[in-house]
């Protein structure tokens, strides 16, 4: 009897148990199922980007704007397609797609690099955002720099080597002595040469008119040459009016809302313009901006202003 009553007890745990593990395996069961059905493709390129889950094979083709011969709704400059980048083309890793309401920003940078270049980089970094650096030679404790900027995707294209209007508007000649001098530095940081250029105070300069007709003639010769020159179309202020983040990061996001495509001037040698850029690189992420270097292989925006000399 006693034991009749044990095997009972035995019987009905077992029964337990098994009833136990069959509903956890159901469960479990389910809820993979669940989980496999809300993994869909990664859709949205910066979620992507922030999550560090780069998608790899993605090829120079899907950095073209959906709307190339329109970038811009607002900016009547030209667009010129552009050809092989060796700079860019050397480091190729740019995991971003266009937005597709065409929300592309080229961010560049004049004069630098300098003492707040690191801190941008690392910014860019941070947010997988890839930028044009014009550089220069004028601090040339940083020119190290050139190489990072290059080596994380970011594309390096000519100002100038020592930024002198005086000088380097004083004659055709002049001019492509310092050009090239800038060009040979970033042979030497890069590895190749660089077919991207700004021209110092933009191509519709007037400090240039110490050599009247001088704009005329080297934007001329910039496209014979097979180079190709940017201005911007929308200005940070950080030469002009702006001195604080704040002033730099309303400027770039009021300058951007305005835009289907933009080109942004901004200067890597204020310390504040980089400050600006650690609230604005994200904001823009955020708004479903997309961040790319300008590249020769791409049918590149220009923004180009009207010569006036
Ligand atoms: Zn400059």
């Amino acid at each position: 009897m006693k034991n009749k009553i044990l095997l009972n007890r035995i019987i009905a745990a077992a029964a337990v148990f098994i009833l136990l593990f069959a509903l956890s395996f159901t469960i479990s069961y389910f809820s993979e199922k669940k989980n496999l059905q809300s993994a869909k493709p990664e859709t949205d390129p910066q979620s992507a980007d922030i999550d560090g889950n780069r998608k790899g094979g993605q090829d120079a083709q899907s950095l073209v704007p959906a709307d190339p011969k329109d970038p811009s709704g607002t900016n009547t400059g030209e667009v010129v397609p552009v050809n092989q980048n060796p700079v860019a083309n050397k480091v190729f890793d740019q995991p971003q797609k266009p937005a597709p309401q065409n929300k592309i920003i080229y961010l560049t940078f004049d004069d630098g690099p300098g003492a707040y270049t690191e801190q941008l980089l690392d910014i860019l970094k941070e947010n997988n955002a890839k930028a044009t650096f014009f550089v220069t030679a004028i601090h040339d404790d940083y020119l190290d720099l050139i190489t990072r900027e290059a080596e994380e995707g970011h594309s390096v294209a000519v100002h100038s080597l020592t930024h002198e209007y005086a000088t380097i508007y004083s004659s055709v000649e002049a001019f492509w002595k310092d050009f090239d001098a800038m060009n040979a530095i970033i042979r030497e940081k890069t590895g190749s040469e660089t077919l991207l250029m700004r021209f110092p105070g933009g191509s519709s300069n007037t400090v240039s008119k110490i050599t009247p007709g001088i704009m005329t003639t080297l934007t001329k010769q910039m496209k014979e040459k097979g180079y190709y020159y940017f201005d911007w179309n929308v200005d940070s202020n950080d030469a002009g009016g702006a001195n604080t983040p704040e002033e730099v990061f309303e400027n770039c996001k009021r300058g951007v809302e305005d835009m289907r495509v933009s080109m942004i001037l901004c200067h890597d040698i204020k310390e504040f313009t980089v400050k600006g850029m650690e609230k604005f690189v994200p904001w823009a992420i955020e708004n479903g901006y997309t961040f790319l270097p300008l590249t020769t292989d791409d049918t590149s925006f220009n923004a180009h202003h009207t010569v006036n000399n």
